[in-house]
């Protein structure tokens, strides 16, 4: 079974997150927003009640050491409410900005907010990317049809996790995304970690990149 993760928005949270991924060995996808890092941290907003914060961009280097970059787009539009010219700069200035910072290649892309039209994801296609995913779930495993809609297998926190992991077995492929910050409380860190471990133990797991879902997919 090919099993990817991908997290979202670059919070400092993803400092505890990565942690814990590198002790269980587990590979994880990162996205994004190049232009919305200052050099120090800064307040970002609320999630229950907790803050969230965004990493300093001095720091994007070492926090991702050894995991995976996907663009988020620049600074997290609403792609479909812009008009197309500046979606296009935010689709391309973000990867750009993100392959020199990290000097790796960014395959991947995810609409903010998962908000895109036939426009948007021409423009993600053209700015170079393999798959643009969406936050719809996959009816089974990985949704590889179209890859600028691409559909993950399921939210980290949905309630069937478990079952969609078991209807995505006959094709070998489940991703689930989130954000680290709705890791909310001690209690949920240590189920995360607890189904990171059962993850990590399945039999023939190997953890993967969304982008090899991608790759070699097209006609
Ligand atoms: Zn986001």
């Amino acid at each position: 079974m090919k099993i990817a993760q991908c997290w979202d928005d670059g919070v400092t949270t993803d400092v505890r997150l990565v942690s814990l991924l590198r002790r269980h060995g587990a590979c994880a996808t990162f996205n994004l927003n190049a232009g919305l890092h200052a050099r120090e941290r800064q307040f970002g907003w609320r999630h229950r009640d907790v803050e969230v914060w965004r990493l300093g961009r001095d720091e994007l280097r070492e926090v991702y050491d050894g995991f995976s970059i996907a663009n988020h787009s620049l600074t997290h539009p609403h792609l479909d409410g812009l008009p197309i010219d500046a979606a296009r700069r935010e689709i391309s200035d973000g990867r750009t900005q993100l392959q020199a910072l990290f000097d790796l290649p960014v395959p991947g892309f995810v609409y903010p907010f998962g908000a895109f039209d036939d426009a948007v994801a021409q423009a993600v296609r053209e700015a170079g990317h393999v798959y643009a995913r969406t936050t719809r779930s996959a009816a089974a495993g990985v949704e590889t049809r179209d890859p600028m809609a691409a559909e993950p297998s399921c939210h980290f926190l949905a309630p069937d996790f478990w079952q969609r992991l078991e209807r995505a077995r006959p094709g070998g492929a489940f991703w689930f995304w989130g954000h680290s910050y709705e890791l909310v409380d001690e209690a949920m860190w240590t189920a995360f970690e607890a189904s990171l471990a059962r993850l990590c133990a399945e039999p023939g797991v190997q953890w993967c990149n969304p982008a090899d879902f991608y790759y070699g997919e097209d006609p």
